[in-house]
């Protein structure tokens, strides 16, 4: 072995230990006479020590000649520092060198390796490699790890399976485009790679592994938004012979698992929430539930005044800031840019401060009497000192903007602390969404989805009516996870590939295996996936992903750091049937 010890790991009872350690030059200091080298590993850093006259002159030249990053195998005593350093752990202690050896030079690293780093997000991705060795990053990863670990070690108990699923597939639609791979031994022939393992899984359910789980890597090409990875994992899991509440437990226990290993966090009961509940109370299906703010409804209070923007509106709607009838003009107009800018997309705001002296000032006083605008408070409940601010225009578009704000208010008012957690599912989704589009019904989960049973006459006469056995794990305003019961009956995932708008022939020739494997024998099931990538994010309460993933692509999709997508040579593109080859085309 180059080493005896880790960087991290000698205290001061290891005092006069004749030692080898390996690692990476940190940083050196030369002063005068003695000469420190820091030197780090992935567990911790050490300091070496030189003085010239004691130490070997040989020793002391090899010393000088050292940059950082250079890679290093030192050996000496381990001696009580003089000056300790109470902020690291091996701060009491320093290695009186007696033999350096170079193990291997490096260049001066394009930025530096500190916790707090120079280097900008791209040289950053560029050099992921040296990233990584910074303990930010370092720290993720062992997260990444535990969570992991313990998600396994969860499942396990529980009975689940870990069994792994091909990349090499057919589409598994889940709302993205497929990354495609074309076939040399089937030119004009292509594989796609799994948006997720969703069919396979529930093959295994027919095959009667009743408890299935894989982390795995899942593909989609998206148009990319910020901060979604062109591959991601998930905890994909499934179940046979559930009804949606044995799923909702098992997972509910995951999640409370998780938490308490990993985070010491008790978690309560996790409360559900329909979809149109959360649509009307937060405009979101995904409500970060730290705070509350919910909306209050005023058509009936409002309209009928003649101002005409509320009369005109299908939904009126409003949530209540406490405390925040002080705030300036100023405040207000930001509050006003904030939704009219173009993610937001509303014409105005309205506001009602409940001052302090029991008066009301709106935007809207010309309209509406003191009156009228206690009535509105009511409704609130607000009391004095309250701000009140209301939205009005076409229902849904209405409320996806007032959630915006409401998300805007709560990160003003400190009620989205990253250290207090809050999960909940979401049940009861529709079963399709209408899209303006395609003119046509989209599985809003995915088409394997079943409707609730009593439900399932309404896909002839009123599709957009029928609720699906479908349920989101949400957390802090994000979605963990999703999954439904399945349809386990051949007549009815038929049924449902034609409301989406396949004739016959499409879906049995892009499904018919999972019909067909429905007619020997498939069990009830359903299932859940959660993303993992987010999920470890959300436990070192960050938002982005990316941190998170070893080696991931830039926002535009690339690694930069091995330069890829990128141009493949002729002879491959022939031999794959993807050029012809002019002079001898087969
Ligand atoms: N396959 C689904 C997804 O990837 C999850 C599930 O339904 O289990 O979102």
């Amino acid at each position: 072995m180059l080493r005896t010890h880790t960087c991290g790991e000698l205290r001061i009872e290891d005092v006069n230990k004749e030692v080898k350690l390996s690692g990476w030059v940190q940083r050196i200091r030369d002063k005068g006479g003695l000469i420190w080298i820091d030197l780090r590993d992935r567990y911790g850093i050490t300091q070496l020590l030189l003085e010239e006259g004691r130490s070997a002159d040989e020793l002391v030249k090899t010393a000088r000649t050292l940059g950082r990053e250079f890679v290093l195998q030192a050996t000496g005593k381990v001696i009580e520092r003089v000056s300790k350093n109470p902020k690291m752990p091996t701060g009491d202690i320093e290695i009186d060198l007696t033999e350096l050896n170079i193990l291997n030079a490096s260049q001066t690293p394009p930025f530096t390796i500190e916790d707090n780093t120079d280097g900008g997000e791209e040289l950053r991705m560029k050099y992921r490699y040296l990233d990584l060795r910074r303990n930010p990053l370092r720290k993720n990863m062992e997260l990444r790890h535990q969570v992991s670990l313990e998600t396994r070690k969860y499942l396990d108990s529980q009975g689940f399976i870990d069994i792994e699923t091909p990349y090499l597939i057919k589409s598994t639609p889940e709302g993205a485009r497929d990354f495609v791979v074309p076939s040399r031994m089937h030119q004009g022939e292509f594989y796609a790679l799994p948006q997720s393992p969703q069919t396979f899984k529930q093959l295994l359910m027919v095959a009667g592994y009743d408890r299935y789980f894989q982390l795995v890597k899942c593909f989609r090409d998206e148009d990319l938004r910020a901060d979604r990875q062109p591959e991601f994992t998930q905890i994909d899991c499934e179940m046979a012979f559930v009804e949606q509440q044995d799923i909702l437990n098992t997972f509910e226990g995951l999640v409370r698992y998780l938490f308490k290993e990993i985070k010491g966090v008790n978690i309560e009961k996790l409360p559900h929430i329909t979809y149109a509940e959360a649509m009307q109370k937060y405009g979101s299906d995904k409500p970060d539930m730290r705070f509350g703010m919910e909306f209050v409804e005023l058509n009936d209070v409002t309209q009928g005044k003649g101002f005409k923007v509320f009369d005109d509106a299908q939904l009126v709607v409003g949530i209540k800031a406490e405390g925040c009838a002080n705030y300036s003009r100023k405040q207000l107009d930001k509050l006003t840019d904030f939704v009219r800018r173009p993610q937001v997309g509303a014409n105005g705001l309205i506001y009602v401060k409940y001052n302090e002296d029991g008066t009301f000032k709106s935007s809207v006083d010309k309209f509406f009497s003191q009156e009228d605008l206690k009535v509105w408070a009511n409704k609130f409940d607000a009391r004095a000192g309250d701000l009140i601010l209301v939205m009005a225009g076409e229902t849904d578009k209405t409320r996806k903007q007032l959630s915006e704000l409401r998300l805007e208010m709560g990160e003003q008012l400190n009620l989205r602390n990253p250290n207090v957690f809050v999960p909940l599912w979401v049940v009861d989704f529709p079963l399709l969404e209408w899209n303006e589009e395609t003119n046509r019904y989209h599985a809003m989960h995915h088409p394997f989805t079943s409707p609730k049973p009593e439900h399932e006459h309404l896909l002839d006469t009123d599709p957009g009516k029928v609720n699906a056995n479908a349920y989101d794990l949400v957390i802090n305003g994000v979605e963990i996870g999703g999954g439904s019961i399945r349809i386990h009956n051949r007549e009815l995932q038929k049924k449902m590939f034609q409301v989406l708008g396949f004739t016959d022939e499409e879906a049995q020739e892009q499904f018919g295996f999972l019909m067909n494997a429905f007619e020997y024998g498939a069990p009830p099931h359903g299932g859940i996936a959660l993303g993992f990538d987010r999920l470890v994010a959300l436990f070192a309460g960050q938002d982005s992903i990316r941190d998170f993933i070893a080696f991931p692509k830039n926002n535009a999709g690339r690694d930069v750091m091995i330069d890829s997508p990128s141009v493949i040579a002729d002879e491959q593109l022939k031999e794959l049937g993807l050029k012809v080859d002019i002079k001898n085309p087969s």
